[in-house]
Formats: structure tokens, C-alpha cells, sequence
């Protein structure tokens, strides 16, 4: 009787912790699709060539169209760049539409 509330006890807690795991997968960019990825990947090169090094860290705000300084603090990963926002806010909304946001940088 004991073990049944145990054994039943131990899958609640598991299945807690594969839908938090599920929960903070939502968190990570959204995928490009193929025929977006290569427009996202020139305007990828094209930012990171505004600061003046090819570092494949993009130091301008790509939400403000590359007119304010990115910070490191508000950073996120795409396509194996690194992009750097003025603003928690404007990484929030690259992160949310990075194609949107990406292309109209050009
Ligand atoms: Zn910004």
C-alpha cells in the first residue's frame, strides 16, 4: 500500500520536472526556416561588419536598426553570432522575431 503511494509520488515528481524542462526549452530562439536562413545570414555579416571588426559579435542594437550601442548583458545566440541589445526589451523582441528584426537592418 506504502509503496504504491511512493512509486505514485515518484512519477508526479518526475513528470514535474520533464515539463519544467519542456517549460524552459520555449525560452530558446525560435528556428529559422532554410529559406530564411541564408537572407538571415547576410544581414547577419552585414551587422557584424558595422562595428568595424568581423567577430561574429554584433555590438549594435539590431532592434534599433544599428543605431544604439548592444550591450553584453543583453545578449542572445543566433546562428552562431552573438547578438548584443541596448535593452532587455529589444532583445526580447529580436528574440521573438529575429527574421523580422534581422532583415530590416539592411
Ligand atoms: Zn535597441
Amino acid at each position: 500500500m506504502d509503496k504504491n503511494r511512493i512509486r505514485s509520488m515518484w512519477f508526479l515528481c518526475l513528470g514535474g520536472v520533464l515539463c519544467l524542462s519542456a517549460c524552459s526549452k520555449e525560452s530558446e530562439p525560435v528556428e529559422i526556416s532554410e529559406d530564411q536562413k541564408e537572407k538571415v545570414l547576410v544581414a547577419l555579416v552585414a551587422a557584424d561588419a558595422v562595428d568595424g571588426e568581423t567577430d561574429k559579435i554584433i555590438k549594435k542594437c539590431a532592434t534599433c536598426a544599428l543605431r544604439m550601442d548592444g550591450k553584453d548583458e543583453h545578449a542572445m545566440q543566433l546562428e552562431g553570432y552573438t547578438l548584443q541589445f541596448c535593452s532587455k526589451r529589444c532583445r526580447d523582441i529580436c528574440a521573438k522575431t529575429p527574421v523580422d528584426i534581422l532583415l530590416k537592418t539592411q
